[in-house]
Protein backbone atom coordinates (compact mmCIF):
# COMPACT_ATOMS: atom_id res chain seq x y z
CA UNK A 1 0.00 0.00 0.00
CA UNK A 2 1.52 3.49 -0.95
CA UNK A 3 1.82 5.75 2.05
CA UNK A 4 -1.10 8.18 0.94
CA UNK A 5 -3.62 5.00 0.88
CA UNK A 6 -2.19 3.54 4.37
CA UNK A 7 -2.46 7.43 6.12
CA UNK A 8 -6.28 7.38 4.70
CA UNK A 9 -6.95 4.39 6.18
CA UNK A 10 -5.29 5.16 9.51
CA UNK A 11 -7.03 8.17 9.38
CA UNK A 12 -10.69 6.72 8.78
CA UNK A 13 -10.02 4.31 11.73
CA UNK A 14 -9.29 7.24 13.99
CA UNK A 15 -11.98 9.49 13.33
CA UNK A 16 -14.55 7.57 11.31
CA UNK A 17 -14.80 9.85 8.43
CA UNK A 18 -12.59 10.63 6.06
CA UNK A 19 -9.70 13.36 5.89
CA UNK A 20 -10.08 17.22 4.20
CA UNK A 21 -6.66 16.36 2.51
CA UNK A 22 -3.40 14.34 2.49
CA UNK A 23 0.09 15.87 2.06
CA UNK A 24 3.40 13.70 1.74
CA UNK A 25 6.72 14.69 1.76
CA UNK A 26 10.05 12.53 0.28
CA UNK A 27 12.69 11.18 2.12
CA UNK A 28 16.53 12.08 1.17
CA UNK A 29 19.68 10.66 -0.32
CA UNK A 30 22.63 12.67 0.26
CA UNK A 31 24.79 12.08 -2.77
CA UNK A 32 28.03 14.33 -1.10
CA UNK A 33 28.61 16.93 1.83
CA UNK A 34 28.64 14.91 5.45
CA UNK A 35 28.41 17.07 8.63
CA UNK A 36 29.07 19.97 6.12
CA UNK A 37 25.55 21.38 6.97
CA UNK A 38 26.08 22.52 10.55
CA UNK A 39 29.49 23.78 9.16
CA UNK A 40 27.99 26.10 6.90
CA UNK A 41 28.86 24.33 4.17
CA UNK A 42 27.88 22.13 1.22
CA UNK A 43 25.40 19.34 0.69
CA UNK A 44 24.20 17.71 -2.67
CA UNK A 45 21.03 15.66 -1.60
CA UNK A 46 17.81 13.92 -3.49
CA UNK A 47 14.58 13.39 -3.07
CA UNK A 48 14.10 9.47 -2.78
CA UNK A 49 10.44 8.21 -4.02
CA UNK A 50 9.80 6.92 -0.34
CA UNK A 51 7.41 9.48 1.10
CA UNK A 52 5.70 10.37 4.36
CA UNK A 53 1.47 10.84 4.05
CA UNK A 54 -0.36 13.16 6.51
CA UNK A 55 -3.85 12.47 6.04
CA UNK A 56 -6.04 15.53 8.09
CA UNK A 57 -9.24 16.79 8.66
CA UNK A 58 -10.04 19.93 10.60
CA UNK A 59 -11.37 20.06 14.19
CA UNK A 60 -12.99 22.98 15.93
CA UNK A 61 -12.34 22.01 19.49
CA UNK A 62 -8.98 23.57 19.56
CA UNK A 63 -7.55 20.14 19.74
CA UNK A 64 -4.42 18.15 18.05
CA UNK A 65 -4.66 14.60 18.05
CA UNK A 66 -1.42 12.68 15.99
CA UNK A 67 -1.44 9.50 14.90
CA UNK A 68 1.02 7.32 12.95
CA UNK A 69 1.63 3.43 11.85
CA UNK A 70 4.61 3.76 13.96
CA UNK A 71 3.01 4.61 17.19
CA UNK A 72 1.50 2.42 19.71
CA UNK A 73 -1.53 5.14 20.32
CA UNK A 74 -2.57 8.63 19.27
CA UNK A 75 -1.26 12.03 21.03
CA UNK A 76 -3.57 14.46 21.75
CA UNK A 77 -3.14 18.14 22.72
CA UNK A 78 -5.04 20.97 22.94
CA UNK A 79 -3.41 24.02 20.54
CA UNK A 80 -3.13 26.30 23.69
CA UNK A 81 -1.08 23.56 25.43
CA UNK A 82 1.74 23.88 22.68
CA UNK A 83 3.66 26.65 24.21
CA UNK A 84 3.74 24.55 27.12
CA UNK A 85 5.32 21.80 26.04
CA UNK A 86 7.98 23.40 23.71
CA UNK A 87 10.16 24.26 23.66
CA UNK A 88 11.64 20.96 25.44
CA UNK A 89 15.07 21.87 27.86
CA UNK A 90 18.35 21.37 26.27
CA UNK A 91 19.53 17.49 26.96
CA UNK A 92 16.31 16.74 27.97
CA UNK A 93 13.17 14.71 26.38
CA UNK A 94 10.36 15.97 24.80
CA UNK A 95 7.37 15.88 27.24
CA UNK A 96 5.16 14.07 24.16
CA UNK A 97 6.40 10.49 23.39
CA UNK A 98 9.47 11.29 20.91
CA UNK A 99 7.89 10.45 17.55
CA UNK A 100 4.82 12.72 18.36
CA UNK A 101 7.10 15.87 19.07
CA UNK A 102 8.11 16.00 15.03
CA UNK A 103 4.44 16.82 13.96
CA UNK A 104 3.31 18.30 17.03
CA UNK A 105 6.74 20.52 16.78
CA UNK A 106 5.78 21.50 13.87
CA UNK A 107 2.38 22.81 14.37
CA UNK A 108 4.08 24.63 17.10
CA UNK A 109 6.71 25.71 15.33
CA UNK A 110 4.60 27.11 12.53
CA UNK A 111 2.07 29.01 15.27
CA UNK A 112 5.29 31.44 16.56
CA UNK A 113 6.96 31.53 13.08
CA UNK A 114 3.78 33.35 11.60
CA UNK A 115 1.49 34.21 14.19
CA UNK A 116 -1.06 32.62 13.06
CA UNK A 117 -3.19 30.45 15.88
CA UNK A 118 -4.55 27.49 13.47
CA UNK A 119 -7.27 25.36 14.29
CA UNK A 120 -7.54 21.52 15.66
CA UNK A 121 -6.88 19.34 13.84
CA UNK A 122 -6.56 15.02 13.49
CA UNK A 123 -3.52 13.73 11.78
CA UNK A 124 -2.72 10.45 10.97
CA UNK A 125 0.73 9.24 9.37
CA UNK A 126 1.97 6.72 6.97
CA UNK A 127 5.57 6.21 5.39
CA UNK A 128 7.32 4.16 3.27
CA UNK A 129 10.58 5.99 4.37
CA UNK A 130 12.66 3.69 6.44
CA UNK A 131 13.31 4.84 9.72
CA UNK A 132 16.34 5.91 11.45
CA UNK A 133 18.41 4.55 8.24
CA UNK A 134 19.76 8.03 7.38
CA UNK A 135 17.40 8.51 4.68
CA UNK A 136 15.67 11.19 7.23
CA UNK A 137 12.31 10.00 7.72
CA UNK A 138 12.66 12.80 10.40
CA UNK A 139 12.59 15.47 7.39
CA UNK A 140 9.51 13.78 5.64
CA UNK A 141 7.28 13.87 8.36
CA UNK A 142 7.71 17.50 9.18
CA UNK A 143 7.72 18.42 5.43
CA UNK A 144 4.46 16.22 5.12
CA UNK A 145 3.02 17.63 8.36
CA UNK A 146 4.02 21.29 7.76
CA UNK A 147 3.01 21.24 3.84
CA UNK A 148 -0.54 20.15 5.15
CA UNK A 149 -0.89 22.58 8.10
CA UNK A 150 0.37 25.53 6.27
CA UNK A 151 -2.30 24.92 3.63
CA UNK A 152 -4.86 24.41 6.03
CA UNK A 153 -4.28 27.17 8.57
CA UNK A 154 -3.49 29.42 5.83
CA UNK A 155 0.46 30.33 6.72
CA UNK A 156 1.53 30.83 2.98
CA UNK A 157 5.23 29.63 4.11
CA UNK A 158 6.85 28.63 0.63
CA UNK A 159 8.71 25.63 0.54
CA UNK A 160 12.15 27.32 2.28
CA UNK A 161 10.72 28.88 5.23
CA UNK A 162 8.79 25.71 5.67
CA UNK A 163 12.28 23.94 5.90
CA UNK A 164 13.04 25.77 8.41
CA UNK A 165 9.75 25.26 10.08
CA UNK A 166 10.96 21.57 10.21
CA UNK A 167 14.27 21.84 11.53
CA UNK A 168 12.71 24.33 14.51
CA UNK A 169 11.03 21.06 15.10
CA UNK A 170 13.66 19.12 14.99
CA UNK A 171 15.93 21.32 17.04
CA UNK A 172 13.77 22.68 19.72
CA UNK A 173 10.63 20.31 20.10
CA UNK A 174 12.46 16.83 19.61
CA UNK A 175 15.70 18.23 20.75
CA UNK A 176 17.59 16.67 17.88
CA UNK A 177 20.90 19.50 16.89
CA UNK A 178 20.39 18.73 12.91
CA UNK A 179 21.39 20.76 10.43
CA UNK A 180 19.03 22.31 7.37
CA UNK A 181 20.05 19.90 4.76
CA UNK A 182 17.23 17.12 5.24
CA UNK A 183 14.42 19.44 5.54
CA UNK A 184 15.47 21.86 2.35
CA UNK A 185 16.53 18.39 0.34
CA UNK A 186 13.24 17.04 1.86
CA UNK A 187 11.46 20.40 0.11
CA UNK A 188 13.13 21.34 -3.27
CA UNK A 189 13.23 17.56 -4.49
CA UNK A 190 12.98 17.65 -7.76
CA UNK A 191 13.33 14.67 -10.61
CA UNK A 192 16.37 13.45 -11.88
CA UNK A 193 18.26 16.36 -9.82
CA UNK A 194 20.16 16.76 -7.16
CA UNK A 195 20.32 20.37 -4.33
CA UNK A 196 23.84 21.58 -4.36
CA UNK A 197 22.72 23.54 -1.02
CA UNK A 198 24.71 26.38 0.87
CA UNK A 199 23.84 25.87 4.00
CA UNK A 200 24.92 29.26 5.03
CA UNK A 201 22.97 31.82 2.25
CA UNK A 202 20.31 28.56 1.76
CA UNK A 203 20.76 29.43 -1.87
CA UNK A 204 19.80 26.11 -3.39
CA UNK A 205 20.29 24.92 -7.38
CA UNK A 206 19.11 22.48 -9.11
CA UNK A 207 21.56 20.40 -10.23
CA UNK A 208 20.76 18.04 -13.51
CA UNK A 209 21.79 14.25 -12.58
CA UNK A 210 20.98 12.68 -15.74
CA UNK A 211 21.07 9.46 -14.09
CA UNK A 212 18.70 7.38 -16.82
CA UNK A 213 19.90 8.89 -19.14
CA UNK A 214 23.51 7.53 -18.32
CA UNK A 215 22.25 4.43 -17.75
CA UNK A 216 23.23 4.97 -13.97
CA UNK A 217 20.97 3.73 -10.69
CA UNK A 218 21.92 4.81 -6.97
CA UNK A 219 21.28 1.73 -5.10
CA UNK A 220 20.68 2.16 -1.17
CA UNK A 221 22.39 -0.19 1.08
CA UNK A 222 20.44 -0.07 4.37
CA UNK A 223 22.47 -1.56 7.20
CA UNK A 224 19.30 -1.99 9.35
CA UNK A 225 21.83 -0.84 12.34
CA UNK A 226 19.89 1.81 13.53
CA UNK A 227 21.45 5.23 14.70
CA UNK A 228 20.70 7.96 17.15
CA UNK A 229 20.95 11.63 16.21
CA UNK A 230 20.22 13.08 19.56
CA UNK A 231 22.45 11.16 21.39
CA UNK A 232 26.28 10.53 21.79
CA UNK A 233 28.71 10.70 18.24
CA UNK A 234 26.71 13.42 16.70
CA UNK A 235 26.64 15.96 19.49
CA UNK A 236 30.09 14.99 19.87
CA UNK A 237 31.26 15.82 16.08
CA UNK A 238 29.09 19.19 16.36
CA UNK A 239 31.10 19.79 19.24
CA UNK A 240 34.83 18.58 17.52
CA UNK A 241 33.94 20.87 14.64
CA UNK A 242 32.69 24.09 16.89
CA UNK A 243 36.24 23.62 18.59
CA UNK A 244 38.02 23.70 15.85
CA UNK A 245 36.37 26.56 14.37
CA UNK A 246 36.78 28.41 17.93
CA UNK A 247 40.95 27.38 17.76
CA UNK A 248 40.84 29.04 14.11
CA UNK A 249 39.25 32.20 14.92
CA UNK A 250 36.25 31.49 11.92
CA UNK A 251 32.65 31.85 12.31
CA UNK A 252 32.40 28.21 10.86
CA UNK A 253 34.43 25.57 9.51
CA UNK A 254 32.77 26.35 6.03
CA UNK A 255 35.55 29.60 5.98
CA UNK A 256 38.56 27.30 6.04
CA UNK A 257 40.30 26.56 2.90
CA UNK A 258 41.96 23.21 2.06
CA UNK A 259 44.74 25.32 1.62
CA UNK A 260 44.59 25.78 5.11
CA UNK A 261 45.07 22.82 6.50
CA UNK A 262 48.89 22.81 7.18
CA UNK A 263 48.29 26.21 9.78
CA UNK A 264 45.19 23.85 11.40
CA UNK A 265 47.51 20.81 11.92
CA UNK A 266 49.90 22.98 14.02
CA UNK A 267 47.06 24.48 16.15
CA UNK A 268 44.94 21.26 16.73
CA UNK A 269 44.99 18.40 18.73
CA UNK A 270 45.50 14.98 16.37
CA UNK A 271 41.44 13.65 16.92
CA UNK A 272 40.38 17.88 16.24
CA UNK A 273 42.43 18.32 13.45
CA UNK A 274 41.04 15.40 11.66
CA UNK A 275 37.72 15.94 12.16
CA UNK A 276 38.42 19.63 10.73
CA UNK A 277 40.06 18.17 7.73
CA UNK A 278 36.98 16.21 6.96
CA UNK A 279 34.24 18.94 7.00
CA UNK A 280 37.07 21.37 4.90
CA UNK A 281 37.67 18.40 1.84
CA UNK A 282 34.44 17.44 2.22
CA UNK A 283 32.93 20.95 1.43
CA UNK A 284 35.89 20.88 -1.73
CA UNK A 285 34.58 17.33 -2.73
CA UNK A 286 31.00 18.92 -3.00
CA UNK A 287 31.71 21.65 -5.04
CA UNK A 288 34.10 19.37 -7.11
CA UNK A 289 30.83 16.98 -7.92
CA UNK A 290 28.66 19.99 -8.86
CA UNK A 291 31.88 20.96 -11.14
CA UNK A 292 32.37 17.20 -12.83
CA UNK A 293 28.48 16.96 -12.98
CA UNK A 294 28.53 19.92 -15.33
CA UNK A 295 31.48 18.89 -17.43
CA UNK A 296 31.23 14.91 -17.73
CA UNK A 297 28.23 13.88 -15.96
CA UNK A 298 27.10 11.61 -13.14
CA UNK A 299 29.36 8.73 -14.56
CA UNK A 300 32.80 10.65 -13.21
CA UNK A 301 31.69 11.52 -9.69
CA UNK A 302 32.85 7.94 -8.46
CA UNK A 303 36.19 8.50 -7.07
CA UNK A 304 34.94 11.71 -5.64
CA UNK A 305 32.50 9.46 -3.38
CA UNK A 306 34.91 6.88 -2.44
CA UNK A 307 37.27 9.72 -1.06
CA UNK A 308 34.13 10.88 0.68
CA UNK A 309 33.92 7.38 2.62
CA UNK A 310 37.15 6.98 3.53
CA UNK A 311 37.21 10.82 4.70
CA UNK A 312 34.40 9.69 7.01
CA UNK A 313 35.94 6.25 8.21
CA UNK A 314 39.14 7.90 8.77
CA UNK A 315 39.15 11.62 9.80
CA UNK A 316 35.93 12.00 11.15
CA UNK A 317 35.14 8.48 12.65
CA UNK A 318 31.31 8.28 12.00
CA UNK A 319 31.12 4.62 10.32
CA UNK A 320 31.11 1.59 11.20
CA UNK A 321 32.12 -2.34 9.84
CA UNK A 322 28.69 -2.93 8.25
CA UNK A 323 28.98 0.50 6.13
CA UNK A 324 32.45 -0.41 4.99
CA UNK A 325 31.60 -3.85 4.23
CA UNK A 326 28.45 -2.56 2.42
CA UNK A 327 30.94 0.22 -0.20
CA UNK A 328 34.11 -2.26 -0.19
CA UNK A 329 31.74 -5.11 -1.25
CA UNK A 330 30.04 -2.87 -3.90
CA UNK A 331 33.01 -1.43 -5.27
CA UNK A 332 34.47 -4.71 -5.91
CA UNK A 333 31.08 -5.91 -7.54
CA UNK A 334 31.27 -3.21 -9.99
CA UNK A 335 29.85 0.18 -8.60
CA UNK A 336 31.78 3.57 -10.07
CA UNK A 337 31.86 4.98 -6.70
CA UNK A 338 30.32 4.39 -2.90
CA UNK A 339 29.75 6.03 0.52
CA UNK A 340 27.77 6.00 3.75
CA UNK A 341 25.02 8.47 3.71
CA UNK A 342 23.40 10.56 6.67
CA UNK A 343 24.61 10.94 10.15
CA UNK A 344 26.82 7.85 10.24
CA UNK A 345 27.31 5.19 13.19
CA UNK A 346 24.62 3.18 11.41
CA UNK A 347 22.13 3.57 8.54
CA UNK A 348 22.85 3.31 4.88
CA UNK A 349 25.47 3.42 2.47
CA UNK A 350 24.68 4.70 -1.09
CA UNK A 351 26.81 2.95 -4.36
CA UNK A 352 26.74 4.57 -7.94
CA UNK A 353 25.74 1.17 -10.41
CA UNK A 354 25.62 1.27 -13.86
CA UNK A 355 21.60 -0.09 -13.89
CA UNK A 356 22.74 -3.56 -15.41
CA UNK A 357 25.06 -4.04 -12.67
CA UNK A 358 22.86 -3.71 -10.30
CA UNK A 359 21.26 -7.42 -9.67
CA UNK A 360 25.50 -8.57 -9.44
CA UNK A 361 26.10 -5.57 -6.97
CA UNK A 362 23.27 -6.56 -4.84
CA UNK A 363 24.15 -9.93 -4.64
CA UNK A 364 27.57 -9.55 -4.06
CA UNK A 365 26.89 -7.12 -1.00
CA UNK A 366 24.30 -9.82 0.81
CA UNK A 367 26.79 -12.28 -0.09
CA UNK A 368 30.05 -10.21 2.06
CA UNK A 369 26.88 -9.79 4.69
CA UNK A 370 26.21 -13.17 5.39
CA UNK A 371 29.91 -14.12 5.32
CA UNK A 372 30.47 -11.75 8.10
CA UNK A 373 27.59 -12.90 10.18
CA UNK A 374 25.79 -9.38 10.18
CA UNK A 375 21.97 -8.96 9.58
CA UNK A 376 21.06 -8.82 6.21
CA UNK A 377 20.65 -5.56 4.47
CA UNK A 378 18.06 -3.78 2.77
CA UNK A 379 19.23 -3.11 -0.24
CA UNK A 380 17.20 -0.89 -3.23
CA UNK A 381 17.40 1.67 -5.76
CA UNK A 382 15.97 4.97 -5.25
CA UNK A 383 15.44 7.96 -7.99
CA UNK A 384 15.77 11.70 -7.64
CA UNK A 385 11.99 12.51 -7.07
CA UNK A 386 10.01 15.55 -6.14
CA UNK A 387 9.42 17.56 -3.06
CA UNK A 388 6.46 17.49 -1.07
CA UNK A 389 2.59 18.03 -2.98
CA UNK A 390 -1.17 17.60 -1.68
CA UNK A 391 -1.89 13.53 -2.75
CA UNK A 392 -5.46 14.08 -1.84
P1 LIG B 1 16.10 9.39 10.07
O1 LIG B 1 15.64 10.78 9.83
O2 LIG B 1 17.45 9.11 9.52
O3 LIG B 1 15.12 8.35 9.62
P2 LIG B 1 15.89 10.29 12.79
O4 LIG B 1 16.37 9.72 14.08
O5 LIG B 1 16.31 11.65 12.41
O6 LIG B 1 16.23 9.21 11.66
O7 LIG B 1 14.30 10.31 12.78
C1 LIG B 1 13.58 9.14 13.08
C2 LIG B 1 12.49 9.46 14.09
O8 LIG B 1 11.50 10.31 13.45
C3 LIG B 1 11.73 8.25 14.54
O9 LIG B 1 12.38 7.61 15.62
C4 LIG B 1 10.40 8.85 14.94
O10 LIG B 1 10.48 9.45 16.21
C5 LIG B 1 10.22 9.95 13.92
N1 LIG B 1 9.47 9.45 12.75
C6 LIG B 1 9.93 9.28 11.49
N2 LIG B 1 8.98 8.79 10.68
C7 LIG B 1 7.87 8.65 11.43
C8 LIG B 1 6.54 8.17 11.19
N3 LIG B 1 6.15 7.74 10.00
N4 LIG B 1 5.69 8.19 12.23
C9 LIG B 1 6.05 8.63 13.44
N5 LIG B 1 7.28 9.07 13.72
C10 LIG B 1 8.19 9.08 12.76
MG1 LIG C 1 16.60 12.50 10.59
Amino acid sequence: MTAVREAEALFATLTGHGPDGVWSAPGRVNLIGEHTDYNDGFVLPFAIPQRTAAAVGGRDDGRLRVTSTFADEPVEVALDDLDRLFPTAPGSRPAVPEWAAYPLGVAWALRRATGVPGHGADIAIASTVPVGAGLSSSAAIEGATSSALNELWGTGLDAVALARIGRTAENEAVGAPTGIMDQMSSMLGEPDAAIFLDCRSLEAEVVPLGMAAAGLSVLVIDTRVKHAHSTGGYRARRESCERGAAALGVPALRDVAVADLARAQELLDDETFRRVRHIVTENQRVRDTVTVLRAEGARAIGGLLVASHASMRDDFEISTPELDTAVDAALAAGALGARMTGGGFGGAAIALVPRDEVEAVTTAVRARFAEAGYAEPHVFTVSPSAGPHRDA
